[in-house]
């Protein structure tokens, strides 16, 4: 599955467009905010992406609005992540356009989530490989598709970087985070995550960017960034469209 998705994964030429026509239908742009025509090359209009619930002065390592940086909660609790992207609240229209996407197989929104996705993270570090979040055998299953690797393979070929997608698994299925209070969700997610079988043994990226839809209390992403630092790898950041308050 890692190698045929490296296959596709050149070296990045005209960025987006490029990536738009290998993973994509062709379309035309019609903004899914408003029903209006898109800006060239995307579905939204540029007054709906000015309208966007862009996060401002984010804290660099839970990626929430703060006026100091690291903000206090990751001052007296680092988390292992050691930068997280998400560029919007999980307000509308995000908040739409991503159950769009997950659950109901909304490729528009899918598309143009993960072109946001890409501007947003053109200016960050730049990790050895992409990592989407796993989900669950079952799961993929019932659902059809993963949402996140989804996500991650416009981005990775955007990039020119490997995508990862076997590296992890889901070590045992667990009650999803969204049916859980926070306190449970850490619990639920002890020891959820594993190095692959076919990936033990062999070296490991150093620096590891996870790809996921929404950043939500971010115990899935530490529990995944947790698990891949004690396998050896030295860093580990966190990529996703949103980030509820
Ligand atoms: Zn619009
Ligand atoms: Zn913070």
């Amino acid at each position: 599955m890692a190698d045929r998705v490296n296959r596709r994964c050149g070296p990045p030429v005209d960025g987006g467009c490029r990536a738009r026509a290998l993973f994509w239908p062709p379309w035309r742009p019609r903004c899914l905010s408003c029903g209006e025509r898109g800006a060239p090359g995307r579905d939204l209009c540029e007054a709906c992406a000015a309208a966007l619930p862009r996060i401002r002065f984010p804290c660099p390592t839970c990626g929430l609005p703060s006026p100091v940086h690291p903000c206090r909660d990751c001052r007296l609790s680092p988390p292992p992540l050691t930068r997280v992207v998400a560029p919007f609240l999980y307000q509308p229209p995000l908040d739409r356009w991503l159950p769009r996407f997950k659950f109901h197989h909304d490729f528009a929104a899918g598309r143009l989530l993960s072109h946001l996705l890409l501007e947003a993270c053109a200016d960050a570090p730049r990790p050895d490989a992409l990592v989407p979040v796993p989900l669950h055998p079952h799961r993929l299953r019932s659902r059809g598709y993963d949402q996140a690797l989804e996500l991650a393979k416009p981005v990775a070929h955007a990039m020119g970087l490997p995508l990862r997608a076997s590296l992890v698994v889901r070590a045992r299925a667990t009650a999803a985070q969204s049916s859980l209070a926070a306190a449970s969700r850490k619990e639920n997610l002890r020891d959820a995550f594993a190095i692959a079988r076919q990936a033990r043994g062999r070296p490991l990226p150093a620096h590891v960017a996870l790809v996921d839809d929404v950043m939500t209390t971010g115990a899935t992403l530490h529990a995944l960034a947790r698990c891949l630092l004690d396998a050896g790898v030295e860093r580990v950041d966190a990529w996703a469209c949103a980030r509820t308050p």
